[in-house]
């Protein structure tokens, strides 16, 4: 049985701790705009047929023809613009889906690093499992503090885990989730935390300490750093 996987890469934040004036998902890394990098890995990917990317209104031309054709990515099928919260931009990506998928890969722009096989076995858990969620266990210790500075707790490490992204769904798990995140009005960082809510279970794929999201201006020096690594293995 062929199984319709498309995917989603909200790309239209402001980028507001980066500073400047270039949106950071245009920013250069390694000599192309930093969306580049995930929407060639997701080029890569064979089972993805079709890839939305939700970008300011004001930028979308500019990634048409900066981004999709400069850098001749095959799978963009539509640049969509985004809202004013990250939910709202996957919401935006997911409705423009004129074929519904069986399952849905968010991926954020700004994640340059994640690899193939892990969207792939995000893709795979997600076509058997309903819901995949990318991510690597605490290896620090996690203390909860108030808004004096105090520590509260000192939290359990054994049971945390960072969330990356892609989170891979059954496309009517990810449209559930987001009508009742209208409907209820809530506020959240990332879709599966809509979809726990909704009580689907949301399986872990063990995801990578590569796998940042581009955030402030020393996350570009540190990309620089993972890529110049990523090149020197390639050549051995
Ligand atoms: O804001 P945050 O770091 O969580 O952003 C993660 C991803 O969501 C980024 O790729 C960003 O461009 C995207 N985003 C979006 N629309 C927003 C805010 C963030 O597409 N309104």
């Amino acid at each position: 049985m062929s199984s319709r996987v498309a995917a989603v890469v909200p790309a239209a934040g402001r980028g507001v701790r980066m500073g400047g004036s270039t949106p950071k998902q245009f920013l250069s890394l390694g000599d192309v705009p930093l969306v580049v990098h995930s929407l060639r890995t997701l080029d890569a990917v064979e089972a993805i047929s079709e890839v939305i990317v939700v970008i300011p209104e004001a930028d979308r031309q500019y990634c048409q023809e900066a981004v999709v054709d400069r850098f001749h990515i095959q799978k963009v099928t539509q640049i969509v613009s985004g809202g004013r919260r990250r939910q709202d931009s996957v919401r935006h990506g997911m409705l423009a889906l004129k074929t519904k998928p069986d399952v849905v890969v968010v991926h954020d722009g700004v994640r340059p690093f994640v690899s193939r096989e892990i969207v792939e076995q995000a893709i795979v858990t997600a076509q058997t499992q309903g819901a995949a969620l990318v991510a690597i266990p605490m290896k620090d210790t996690v203390k909860r503090v108030n808004e004096q500075g105090r520590v509260e707790a000192t939290l359990a490490r054994k049971q945390l885990w960072l969330a990356q992204t892609p989170q891979v769904f059954r496309y009517s798990w990810l449209v559930e989730a987001h009508a009742m995140a209208e409907a209820k009005n809530l506020d959240v960082t990332d879709d599966a935390g809509l979809v726990e809510q909704l009580g689907y279970p949301v399986t872990i794929v063990q995801g990578s300490a590569f796998n940042i999201k581009i955030t402030r201006p020393e996350d570009i020096a540190l990309g620089e750093a993972i890529l110049s690594c990523q090149r020197t293995q390639k050549k051995l």
